[in-house]
Formats: structure tokens, sequence, C-alpha cells
């Protein structure tokens, strides 16, 4: 017979977004939640660090889908977002530099963006909005399959309640690739490139990943680019200080080893420490291969398909006169193929890479001192296992020449420099070779293989974050959390 929810004790393991968000939702619907968490602060991925006057958010830098945030606080708190982060619109969202030297901002106002196209390519102001009508109408007829509910796979397609999806399946492009859909659309290569990009929302790349990604593009444009004032950390930090004032048991510096089973269920999880915490569900918030491989010891191989990792640098630099940079800027590369080729199959950092840089003192002078400004820098780079550390500051020097080259940055402006890599990630998430999403959507059928939110063969075990279903990133995640915490509550009995 189930007891109660009252009496059902959830172990939570790992304070990723992910794993705070499940915690509160569960402890709401009457569950005891506990989170261990291996290091010593909360938010995983989304993290925080500072040099001297500047501070930098080392993780996530954009927030879409905002409503998803305001859902998940109505939930747990039955109060509006506005009482706990200041969510402030970018807009332009990003300013992109081409390899031509033109530039082109990204608005979300249309007005704005119209304008826009007019000056940067007339001839695409048509096509572009052809294409967010099209990829509209596919974000409205799969949301409800593929990102807001539990996925059971190809066995969607034959429950009553998704026939109506059937006769919109060519709309959705599945056997189609991404760049090739976005080149069907633009004459102007530059808004191919920057259409393809959006396949790194993912960490996959345009030339591998299906059409379907179009739903991406259409999200940003139309729901907008947000950022709390005091940086992306407040979210981890607001939601933390909702689990302290539950009295939501949370042991930081806590890394779990072992997933305890016996007959078929779930009994606890033990630390590394040795304590033994018992439990009657378990979530885990950790990189499924992590705790497929390390916590639940199974023999399994490495997934072929990860996302992208990443190579970041933090730059406390002196306040830059020029005006170039807004909140968001991309300097993209020359060679958009090589460069993912370079990623995903040569497996090596692109020498031709194209960055990412978020100046968030533009938008937040909290951020930054008097004469300084923030840069986080971001490049793409492989989910590999870093062997040879020493070629980082090489790297490094490259990153910033090409900046210097694009009249970016003056070397003597850049005051302090952090260098992050796969293995940081990594080591800071447990994410495989710092593959920031999980696997990547390489292939037609990823979004199909992505792993499930309930193990297999343990019924009682779930999987929450960005390595499962319905994908990584911040909104995701969330969505994650509130498919999780309704598939457990929806289970248990009250
Ligand atoms: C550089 C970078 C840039 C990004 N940019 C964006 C962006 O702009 N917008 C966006 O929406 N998303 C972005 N993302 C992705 C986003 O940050 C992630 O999808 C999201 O934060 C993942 O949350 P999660 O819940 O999966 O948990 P994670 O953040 O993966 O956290 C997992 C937690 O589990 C803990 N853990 C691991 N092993 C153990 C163990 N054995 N025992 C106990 N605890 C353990 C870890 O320490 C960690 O705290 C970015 C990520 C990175 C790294």
């Amino acid at each position: 017979m189930n007891r109660s929810r009252s009496q059902k004790n959830v172990v939570i393991i790992g304070s990723g977004i992910g794993g705070l968000a499940t915690a509160l939702q569960l402890f709401k619907k009457g569950f005891h939640p506990l989170i261990l968490e291996k290091n010593s602060f909360t938010g995983g991925k989304m993290n925080r660090r500072s040099i001297q006057d500047c501070t930098f958010d080392t993780g996530p830098s954009l927030l879409t889908m905002p409503f998803l945030l305001e859902q998940l606080f109505q939930t747990i708190e039955n109060k509006p977002l506005s009482e706990f982060l200041n969510l402030l619109p970018i807009d332009p969202i990003c300013r992109y530099f081409f390899d031509d030297e033109s530039s082109f901002d990204a608005f979300t106002n249309r007005d704005a963006l119209r304008e826009e196209l007019q000056r940067f390519s007339p001839q695409s102001n048509k096509p572009f909005f052809a294409y967010l009508q099209h990829s509209e109408k596919v974000y409205t007829a799969t949301k409800d399959v593929f990102l807001f509910n539990k996925f059971d796979g190809f066995l969607e397609f034959f429950k009553p309640k998704n026939f109506s999806l059937l006769p919109q399946l060519p709309s959705l492009k599945f056997s189609q690739k991404f760049h090739d859909f976005n080149a069907s659309y633009f004459n102007d290569k530059r808004l191919v490139q920057l259409f393809d990009r959006f396949a790194t929302y993912n960490g996959s790349s345009p030339y591998l990943a299906p059409a379907t990604l179009m739903v991406i593009p259409f999200i940003e444009f139309h729901y907008g680019g947000w950022y709390p004032k005091g940086g992306m950390y407040s979210l981890a930090e607001t939601l933390t200080t909702l689990v302290n004032s539950y009295s939501i048991p949370l042991h930081t510096n806590e890394a779990v080893s072992e997933i305890v089973y016996k007959n078929g269920k779930v009994r606890g999880v033990v630390s590394e420490k040795g304590t033994l915490y018992p439990a009657d569900i378990v979530v885990s918030n950790v990189d499924f291969h992590h705790t497929q491989k390390y916590i639940l010891k199974r023999d399994v191989a490495l997934p072929k398909d990860l996302s992208c990792s990443g190579f970041s640098l933090l730059l406390r630099m002196k306040k830059q006169p020029s005006g170039k940079l807004l909140h968001h800027t991309i300097v993209f590369s020359s060679d958009y193929k090589q460069e993912f080729d370079d990623i995903f199959e040569n497996k090596i950092l692109p020498n031709d890479m194209t960055i990412y840089i978020s100046n968030t003192s533009f938008t937040d002078k909290s951020q930054a001192g008097e004469g300084t400004e923030n840069w986080f820098i971001l490049v793409n780079a492989p989910a590999i296992e870093v062997k040879d550390k020493s070629l980082q500051n090489n790297y490094a020097k490259l990153i910033l020449k090409k900046l210097e080259d694009r009249g970016i940055l003056r070397k003597e402006d850049v005051l302090n420099i952090e260098i992050r890599d796969q293995s940081t990630f990594q080591q800071e998430s447990g994410a495989t070779f710092g593959a920031l999403y999980g696997s990547s959507s390489n292939s037609m059928f990823s979004a199909f293989l992505r792993p499930k939110n309930q193990d297999k063969l343990l019924k009682n075990l779930y999987y929450v974050g960005g390595s499962t279903h319905p994908g990584g990133g911040i909104p995701l995640v969330v969505l994650s959390s509130m498919i999780v915490s309704n598939m457990i509550s929806s289970h248990y009995s009250t």
C-alpha cells in the first residue's frame, strides 16, 4: 500500500536549477525532499565568479521563455516572478559582426527589426518574417508533445491525443538539415549564418541537426531575451533562498557516490562520506551519463553524440569608449562549416572561431566598477577530455588576437584574464567532458532518443535537468522540473 506523500522521502542528487526547482515543487505537493550537492555552492552550471570589481556569470547568460519562470514562481509561491527577480528585457538581443565587417542588431521589437533588415539586407525582409511565421506554426504544433509533457519517444505518435500532429509532420522537416532549411530561405549568406547559430543553443551543429530547430529562433524573437538584474546567478540564489526558507535540508559538499537498489526498487543513496540516506524516491539532477556510469555503476558506453562544450575567458576590461559591444555580441568566424567540422568531427578547438561576448555591465552597472567592464567570452569547443592544459594560453591569445584584429578590443585594456575550459565545466557540474547540454540534436532521431525522465528499470528513480527530456538551457530545465514533479505526484497517492 502507498504511504501518503507527507511520509515520502525524496532524495535529490544535485542542486542545479533542475534540482532546486524540483525540490521546491515537490515540497509544495507535500513530499519531503532532501538535496545533496557535491559542490560548496548551489546552481551547478549557473555559477558566478568575481575578479576584483567585476562579477561574471560563468554559465548561462541569456534567458528566454520567461513565462516558464513566471509559472514556476506561481506554482511554488503563488506570487508573481517580479516579487523575486527583476527581469530586464534585452533589445536588441544581440549584435552580430560578420566576416565582411558588416553588423546586424537583432531587435525583438518588430518595427525596429524591420528597419534594421531594410538597412542590412532589404531583400531578406520578407523571407525573415515568413521564416518566423513557419517556425511559429511548428512550435505551436509540437510544443505539447516535445517540450511541455512527459515524452515516450516514438510511442507518442500512437497516442490518440497526438493524431492531429500526423498531417503536420512534413512541416517539421525532420529529415532536412537545419543549415539547408535556413539556406532555402535566405540568399544572404550572413543571415543563413545568423540562423544557423541557433543550433548551438542546444550544443548542436546546424550542418547535422534537423531543421526542426527552427523553433529556437522563433522562441527568441517572439519571447525576447531577458536578464535578471544582479546577474543570471540571482535565479539560483533566489531558488536557494526559498529552499532554505522552507527548511528543505540542503547538504552542500556532499557528493553522492552510489544509488542503492534492491528488487527493482531504489532504497536510498550513499554519499562519498559513507552516509546512507534512505529514500522512497530518488531524483538525479546530475548529467545523465555520469549518473548511469558513476552513481548507478552501470556498464554504459560514452554517448557518441555529446553536445558541444565551451572554452571561455573572463576578462576584466578597462571601460571601452568605442561602444561597439552591446549586452550580447557575436563575432562570427569566416567559415562556419569548417568551425563545426572541427568541433564535431575533428574534435579540435577551431582556429577560426565564432566568439560570443556577454558584457552585462552594459545593462547592469552593479556588475563592474566605475572604469571597468566584465566580458564573459564563450567559444564553442568539442566535448573531449582535456589532456594538454598548456595549449590553453595559446588558444586564449588566439581569441584575443581575433578580437583585436576586428577592432573590438585593445590588448592593453585587458586588466585580468581567467581561462575556463571543458575540464572546468566537467569538474563544476559533472557534465561528461564538459558537454553543456547533455547529448546534441545532431540527428533526426535525437529528440526521440534523449534520456527520459524515469529510469527504465528502477521506477522510483527519476532524472531532471539539461541532459534529459526535454533538453538543456534554463527554460527546458525548468520544464523538466515541472514534468518530473508532476510525474512523481501523479504516481503517489495524497
Ligand atoms: C558556459 C555555459 C553557457 C550556457 N549558456 C546558456 C544560456 O545562455 N542560456 C541558457 O538557457 N542555458 C545556458 N547554458 C545551459 C544551462 O546552464 C544548463 O542547461 C542548466 O544550468 C543545467 O541545469 P541542470 O538542472 O541540468 O543542472 P546542472 O547545472 O548540470 O547541475 C548539476 C548539479 O549536480 C551536482 N552534482 C554532480 N555530481 C554530483 C554528485 N555525485 N553528488 C551530488 N551532486 C552532484 C553538480 O555539482 C551540479 O550542482 C549554459 C551552460 C554553460 C556551462
